[in-house]
């Protein structure tokens, strides 16, 4: 008993789940992601806004519009080019907390600031009221019961915007359901090179999921092998459409390593993030809007500056673009 007590100190008991799920601020240092996607943390995080000339946030409450600058940045991006698409805006879902790091409920994943959630719900026209980003539920683009997409749901928008996505260099993976998956194999015709970062995963019929490679800079981040060459149309998608990733897991079920996490489990680096003071208001720290050139002209500040008193300084209010009306 004794040794036991002694070999594990009780603040190493704290679960890094609710060290971070408290944290409602970002840490006001240069931006870096820590570690890996599903066991690391964020520094100098930005937050999307609520709102912007094409995306809504949605579950406001979960405060989870958080990310690595890049990634922030290319959500933004991403909302205005969709429009060419036929795709009127984002409904974006969890990005991560304001410094990262594992979550309370929800996802294995989003720890670095580098994964989104995007719905696959076209954004609508009117704006959203809080209660009812809580309360909306996302669609499910598969035919019920089914492992395949509903044809009445799939449109050809939901192609573009998936093959917008895969097309900006810094994106690494996207997860879809098998299903959406198999639908693109099946239908997309021309250039299909971006079909390879589309990956198959459990889940994600009600949105996709946007993963970045580590940012320049991010010497902490731990990077993921890029996807294996070629479509994925192939063996590695049939799989999914067999039982056996189906079936219930057997034996004892081990609890999800976000509920177990301490500190411990985290690189080093996640102590001071967790320790570094808060900028003095979330709104500095927010990208509000048409952002795409002018946001990221203000990024070498962002990315070089090593003094968290120039970084703040970077993003006066002043600084952050402003949602325009813009002539589509
Ligand atoms: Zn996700």
């Amino acid at each position: 008993m004794l040794a036991l007590a002694s070999a594990v100190p009780a603040k190493a008991e704290q679960l890094a789940k609710d060290l971070f799920g408290a944290k409602k601020l970002p840490a006001a240092t240069p931006p870096a992601s820590y570690g890996f996607y599903s066991k690391g943390c964020l520094a100098g995080g930005i937050a999307i806004a609520a709102d912007g000339p094409h995306w809504q946030a949605m579950r406001l409450s979960r405060n989870r519009r958080w990310g690595h600058p890049d990634l922030i940045r290319l959500i933004e991006r991403l909302s205005r080019e969709a429009v060419q698409d036929g795709w009127p805006g984002l409904l974006i879902g969890d990005i991560s907390q304001p410094r990262g790091g594992p979550m309370v409920t929800g996802h294995a994943s989003h720890q670095i600031g580098l994964d989104a959630d995007i719905w696959f719900t076209p954004m609508p026209p009117e704006r959203l009221s809080v209660a009812e980003r809580e309360r909306v539920s996302a669609v499910s683009l598969l035919k019920e019961g089914t492992l395949y997409v509903d044809d009445r749901k799939w449109t050809p928008a939901h192609a573009a915007l998936l093959r917008r996505a895969a097309s900006y260099p810094e994106v690494q993976r996207i997860f879809v359901h098998p299903g959406i998956k198999k639908k693109l194999c099946d239908t997309v015709t021309g250039n299909r090179s971006w079909l390879g970062k589309i990956r198959p995963y459990w889940g994600h019929h009600y949105h996709f999921h946007i993963r970045i490679a580590c940012p320049k800079g991010s010497t902490g981040c731990t990077p993921q092998a890029a996807p294996p060459r070629g479509d994925g149309c192939d063996d590695s998608l049939a799989w999914w459409f067999t039982e056996e990733p189906w079936k219930p897991a057997e034996g004892p079920q081990k609890p999800p390593a976000r509920d177990v996490m301490t500190m411990a489990a985290l690189p080093k680096a996640c102590q001071a993030v967790l320790a570094a003071p808060a900028p003095p208001s979330e709104a500095v720290v927010t990208l509000t809007g048409q952002g795409g050139v002018a946001a990221a002209s203000a990024a070498p500040a962002l990315v070089e500056t090593a003094d968290p008193a120039s970084l703040l300084l970077s993003l006066q209010p002043a600084d952050v673009p402003r949602p325009t009306p813009r002539p589509y």
